[in-house]
C-alpha cells in the first residue's frame, strides 16, 4: 500500500484529494464535522509540501431516474458548500469551493491554484457517472491531476468514478497515487479484525437488519470464538430456535440461515429483554422485562439484565472485539441500557483491542461518552463491514497499489 509520505516533490503539483466528506446536514447547517476532522490531517500534510490540493467526495443520494425538479431538489439538498465554509474554518484559510463538478469551469479554477492552496469541489454525485464509474469522467477528472491521494474510508468499498476510475486512469498515466493518513489508520486497525490472530476474538452484533449483515456474519464466523446478537436481528435468530417474539422485527426468509449458523455454537443469543407494546415514544405504553419467550402483542426494544449479565461475561475475557450495532432502541432512552452497558464493559476491558465498525454504533458510543476509549473507532460502517467480508481488501483500497 503506497502511503502519502512516498509521494515526492509535491511542490507546485495538483493533487487530487478523495476525501468522505459525506457529513450529516440539517437545514443546511453541519451536524457533524467528525469527517472533516478526520481528513486535516492528509490536507495539511499536503500543504506543508506546498501542493496544489484539490478535494472531491459526495454527499448524500441523488437518483437520476427521479424528474428533473426532484433532482435539482436533491442537488440543492446535497451540495457540500457548508463543508467549504467549515474546512476553511478548520484549516484557518481560505478554501474556495468550485460549483462546476466538471468542464472548462472546473479546469481553469484547478489551473489557476497556487502551491499551498485548496479547492474543494463540488459533491461528485452531481455527475450522474460517479457511481456508473464512467470512464469519461474518470479521464476527465484525472486529467486535472498529477497525483492522487485516497484517504475516503467510508467510500472505499465503492468503485466509483471518484474512488476506483480516478486513481486506475492516473496509474496508467504513470502519475503517482497513495492512501492518506485516515485510510492508513483505518486498515492498520481493522486488519487486526480481519486477520482474527488473537483470542479470544468476539463480535458483537446488534442494529435492523441481518439480510444486510448475513455476509459478515458468514465471514466473522469463521473468523471470530463467540458472536454476541443484540438488536433487531436477535429476534429473527429467537424465531428461527421456535422461540415466541410476539411482534419483534423479524426476517422470515432468513430463519433457514439463522438456524445454520447458531448450529455453529458460537451465536450468543439473548435471554431477557425489554418490551414494549408501542413502540413510539409519545405514546401511552406498558415496557417491561420479560424472560424466555416475548408475549403476543410486546416487541422486544432491547436485551434485559441478564443478557446484559451473559454478554459481559464474555465482553470481559476478549482479547480481540468488533462492534457493529446496537443492542438496542439507543434512540429512545428507555431502551439505551444495554448499548451502554456494551459501551462501558469493552472499555473497561483494558486487555483488549476494540474496533467499533458502525454508524450508529459510533454515534451510541459518542452520545454516553465511551468514544474516545475504544481503540478504534471507524470512520466507514459499511466500508468496515465490507473490508472483514472481503478478507481485508475493498477496491478503492487495492487499486492504489
Ligand atoms: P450501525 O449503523 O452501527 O451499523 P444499524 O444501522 O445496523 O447499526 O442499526 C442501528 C439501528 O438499529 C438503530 O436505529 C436502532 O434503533 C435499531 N435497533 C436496535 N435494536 C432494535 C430493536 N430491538 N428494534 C428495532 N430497532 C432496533
Ligand atoms: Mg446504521
Amino acid at each position: 500500500m503506497n502511503t502519502i509520505e512516498q509521494l515526492k516533490n509535491l511542490s507546485d503539483k495538483v493533487i487530487i484529494v478523495r476525501v468522505d466528506f459525506n457529513v450529516p446536514l440539517k437545514d443546511g447547517a453541519i451536524r457533524d464535522d467528525n469527517r472533516i476532522v478526520a481528513a486535516l490531517p492528509t490536507i495539511k500534510y499536503l500543504l506543508s509540501q506546498h501542493a496544489k490540493v484539490v478535494l472531491m467526495s459526495h454527499l448524500g443520494k441523488i437518483d437520476f431516474k427521479k424528474t428533473e425538479e426532484e433532482v435539482k431538489a436533491a442537488k440543492a439538498k446535497n451540495t457540500l458548500k457548508p463543508v467549504a465554509v467549515r474546512l476553511g474554518e478548520l484549516l484557518n484559510m481560505e478554501v474556495k469551493f468550485s460549483e462546476a463538478t466538471r468542464g472548462e469551469e472546473l479546469k481553469n479554477l484547478v489551473h489557476s491554484l497556487k502551491d499551498g492552496e485548496v479547492l474543494l469541489v463540488q459533491n461528485t454525485r452531481y455527475e450522474k457517472g460517479e457511481t456508473k464509474n464512467d470512464p469519461e469522467l474518470s479521464k476527465e477528472w484525472a486529467s486535472l491531476g498529477d497525483g492522487f491521494v485516497m484517504d475516503a474510508f467510508g467510500s472505499a468499498h465503492r468503485a466509483h468514478a471518484s474512488t476506483f476510475g480516478v486513481p486506475e486512469e492516473m496509474k496508467k498515466e504513470g502519475k503517482p497515487t497513495a492512501v492518506g493518513y485516515l485510510v492508513e489508520k483505518e486498515v492498520k486497525s481493522l486488519s487486526r479484525c480481519v486477520k482474527a490472530d488473537v483470542h479470544p476474538y468476539i463480535a458483537i452484533l446488534g442494529g435492523f437488519k441481518v439480510s444486510d449483515k448475513i455476509k459478515v456474519i458468514e465471514s466473522l464466523l469463521k473468523k471470530t470464538d463467540k458472536i454476541l446478537i443484540g438488536g433487531a436481528m436477535a429476534y429473527t435468530f429467537l424465531k428461527a430456535l421456535g422461540k415466541g417474539i410476539g411482534t419483534s422485527p423479524c426476517e422470515l426468509d432468513q430463519l433457514d440461515y439463522a438456524k445454520k449458523c447458531y448450529e455453529t455454537g458460537k451465536i450468543v443469543l439473548p435471554v431477557d429483554a425489554v418490551v414494549t407494546d408501542k413502540f413510539d415514544e409519545g405514546s401511552d405504553r406498558v415496557i417491561k422485562t420479560v424472560e424466555g419467550n416475548i408475549p403476543d402483542g410486546f416487541e422486544g426494544m432491547d436485551i434485559g439484565p441478564k443478557t446484559i449479565e451473559l454478554f459481559k461475561n464474555e465482553i470481559a475475557k476478549a482479547k480481540l472485539i468488533f462492534w457493529n450495532g446496537p443492542t438496542g432502541v439507543f434512540e429512545q432512552k428507555e431502551f439505551q441500557t444495554g448499548t451502554i452497558e456494551v459501551c462501558k464493559a469493552i472499555t473497561e476491558n483494558k486487555d483488549c483491542f476494540s474496533v467499533i465498525g458502525g454508524g450508529d454504533s459510533a454515534a451510541a458510543a459518542k452520545q454516553f461518552g465511551y468514544k474516545d476509549k475504544f481503540s478504534h473507532v471507524s470512520t466507514g460502517g459499511g466500508a468496515s463491514l465490507e473490508m472483514i467480508e472481503n478478507d481485508g481488501h475493498l477496491p478503492g483500497i487495492d487499486v492504489i497499489g
